[in-house]
């Protein structure tokens, strides 16, 4: 058994290592991602559930890997948190996807809502604030048209440092929403001193919305107490018919899933916005 106890630890040892290998390899590639082009955005429509017309997108990262493929933001945007390198990342896709709104907006398409994840640190940066004005600048967008999406987890770590920063944000006129709202721990109480204007359901209570007596509970408490706080309300990972009746029948907002479109390249998004009739 002693003998069976040590092989078992090496076994774990050498699993440990093959883990952080990976991990540095990950993260010395990502170095490089940004300056050789490796990142791209696509793009996933926002819906608004009275009109059935898309209203705006949320930006998603993708590193397209010399070797790898394509590598889901899940797995390297951990690892851009915690080596620091988000920041820089995070302010490529900010000038990207305020780019891209202009590009639409100069092909003459109605303009719309450009989404953009803020992750922690990232918010964290002391210049945040002067980059969000820059990329708008660079882009020649009206803040208007500008939304970030924020964790609840970054508003509670220092309540007054997030509401200072959230109300610069919110005198440049540019739009807050909380991203996966219910998965973390705010207080209910701190909510209404931020200046956020939506909240976005997290797709894990949209799954089992059709069957789940307990995520219906929970999705009808969010939307009304969204309107109760005088914000609109959208549902992410909508996927079935099922699941958008439940949340029009409950006064939705609006909504964000593959039954409507996954994310995609910035000229399906174009052909969408082209012919809104057939949306
Ligand atoms: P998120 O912000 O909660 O984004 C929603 C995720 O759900 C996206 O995954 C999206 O592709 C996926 N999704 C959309 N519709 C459906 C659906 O109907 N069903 C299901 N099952 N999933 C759906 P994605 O693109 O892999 O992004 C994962 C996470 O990575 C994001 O979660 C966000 O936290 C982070 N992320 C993505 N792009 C960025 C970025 O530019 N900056 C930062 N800081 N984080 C990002
Ligand atoms: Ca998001
Ligand atoms: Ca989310
Ligand atoms: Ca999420």
């Amino acid at each position: 058994a002693k003998e069976m106890g040590k092989n078992n630890c090496q076994f774990y040892a050498q699993e440990m290592n093959a883990a952080l290998e990976e991990k540095l390899a990950l993260m010395e590639g990502l170095r490089r991602a940004v300056d050789d082009n490796q990142l791209r955005l696509l793009y996933q429509p926002k819906v608004d559930l009275a009109s059935g017309q898309v209203f705006g997108v949320e930006a998603l990262l993708r590193w397209q890997h010399p070797e790898r493929g394509t590598v889901r933001p899940d797995l390297f945007i951990p690892l851009a948190e915690e080596s620091g390198m988000i920041v820089a990342i995070g302010e490529w896709v900010l000038r990207e996807a305020c780019l891209q709104a202009r590009r639409w907006q100069d092909a003459g398409l109605p303009p719309i809502s450009m989404s953009v994840n803020v992750s922690p640190r990232q918010f964290d940066d002391p210049h945040l604030v002067r980059r969000v004005a820059a990329a708008l600048a660079e882009a020649a967008l009206d803040a208007q048209w500008l939304e970030l999406e924020v964790t609840e987890s970054l508003i509670m770590r220092d309540v007054q440092q997030a509401i200072d920063k959230m109300r610069e944000l919110e005198t440049m006129s540019i739009a807050l929403s909380i991203d996966d709202f219910g998965t973390g721990y705010s207080s209910l109480a701190a909510l209404k001193s931020f200046p956020i204007s939506r909240l976005k359901i997290d797709k894990s209570f949209v799954r089992d919305l059709a069957h789940s007596t307990d995520d219906q509970a929970i999705a009808r408490a969010i939307i009304s107490l969204s309107h109760q706080l005088q914000m609109r309300v959208i549902a992410e990972g909508v996927e079935t018919e099922q699941q958008r009746d439940f949340l029009v029948e409950n006064g939705c907002d609006e909504m964000q899933g593959y039954l409507f479109s996954k994310p995609v390249p910035p000229d399906d998004i174009a052909a969408m916005l082209a012919r809104p009739s057939e949306v």
